[in-house]
C-alpha cells in the first residue's frame, strides 16, 4: 500500500507571530519555520504503518518555497521514502492546494492520503475535506486511531463528547488529530540517510491547475492585548472585586 503524506512548511509553533506593519499578513522574515505539527503526526502514522508491514512506500509532498525541501528532508529522516516539492513563492489557498494534491494522487495512485487536520498558520481545516470531494474518496477526519484491515481504513474520530469509529473503503483520506500518536525525533544516522533520498522538483505549471486566489485578505491584526491579572487575599475579596466590576 502506497501512502501519500502532504506536509506544509509553517511558522514554528513556538514563535510569537508578528503582524506586518501594513497589516497585509504575518511577518515571516527571519522567522523559524518548521513542519506543521499535525503533518508530523501524519508522517509518524505513515511510518508506523510501514513498520507494521501495512504500507510499502511513503511519498511526502510539499507545496511551497525552495526551503520547503528542508521540511521534506525532515519527513524523509523520520522514515518517508521519497519527496515531491511543488515549488511556488506564493501561498496557494486550500482549494488550490487540494487541486494540486489531486493531480499528484492521479499520478501516484496512493491507497491512503494522510493530511494534518489543519495547518497552524492559516487554521483553514479545509484541504483534506476538499481533496476528498475532488477525488470522490471517503474521508475520516480528526483521526485519533487508524487501523487498516481487509481493504478498509477504520478511523476513530474525535467528535463532540466522544469517539466515533468509521470504516472507509480504500482508497481513502485521513486527517490527523493531536492524540493519534507522538511523532518521533529523527536520529542523526537517519538525518544523514535522508540526504540521499530522492526529492522530485516540480512547478505548479507542471500540473495545469488554476491556483488563482478566490479570497482577498482585507487585513490582519494582532489580538487585543490581555489585561494583567490581579491577586486577591481571599474569596470575600474576590467577590467584592467582581461585584465592583459588575461581573456578578
Ligand atoms: P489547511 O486546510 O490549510 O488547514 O491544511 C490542512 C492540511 O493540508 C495540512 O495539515 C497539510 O497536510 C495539507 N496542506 C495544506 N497546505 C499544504 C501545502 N502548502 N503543502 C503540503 N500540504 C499542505
Amino acid at each position: 500500500m502506497k501512502v501519500l503524506v502532504p506536509v506544509k512548511r509553517v511558522i514554528d509553533y513556538n514563535v510569537k507571530a508578528r503582524v506586518k506593519p501594513d497589516q497585509s499578513g504575518v511577518d515571516l522574515a527571519n522567522v523559524k519555520m518548521s513542519m506543521n505539527p499535525f503533518d508530523e503526526i501524519s508522517v509518524e502514522e505513515a511510518v508506523r504503518l510501514k513498520e507494521a508491514g501495512t504500507a510499502t512506500e511513503i511519498v511526502v509532498v510539499s507545496i511551497g518555497p525552495q526551503q520547503a525541501q528542508e521540511t521534506l528532508r525532515t519527513a524523509l529522516a523520520m522514515g518517508a521514502d521519497r519527496g515531491i516539492l511543488i515549488k511556488t513563492d506564493t501561498m496557494p489557498e486550500p482549494l488550490a492546494i487540494a487541486k494540486l494534491l489531486k493531480a499528484v494522487v492521479d499520478e501516484e495512485s496512493p491507497e491512503l492520503v494522510i493530511l494534518g487536520k489543519q495547518a497552524i498558520d492559516d487554521d483553514s481545516n479545509q484541504t483534506g475535506q476538499m481533496l476528498g470531494a475532488l477525488l470522490d474518496w471517503p474521508q475520516g477526519t480528526f483521526a485519533s486511531k487508524v487501523e487498516i484491515a481487509d481493504g478498509k481504513a477504520n478511523v476513530t474520530r474525535e467528535v463532540d463528547g466522544g469517539l466515533q469509529t468509521v470504516a472507509l473503503d480504500m482508497p481513502a483520506i485521513v486527517t490527523t488529530d493531536l492524540r493519534l500518536n507522538e511523532p518521533r525525533y529523527a536520529s542523526l544516522p537517519n538525518i544523514m540517510k535522508a540526504k540521499k533520498k530522492p526529492i522530485d522538483m516540480k512547478e505548479i505549471g507542471d500540473y495545469g491547475v488554476d491556483v488563482s486566489p478566490r479570497l482577498t485578505v482585507v487585513k490582519v491584526t494582532e489580538p487585543p492585548v490581555r489585561e494583567a491579572g490581579e491577586k486577591v487575599e481571599d474569596v470575600d475579596a474576590l467577590i467584592s472585586k467582581l461585584k465592583a466590576k459588575g461581573a456578578i
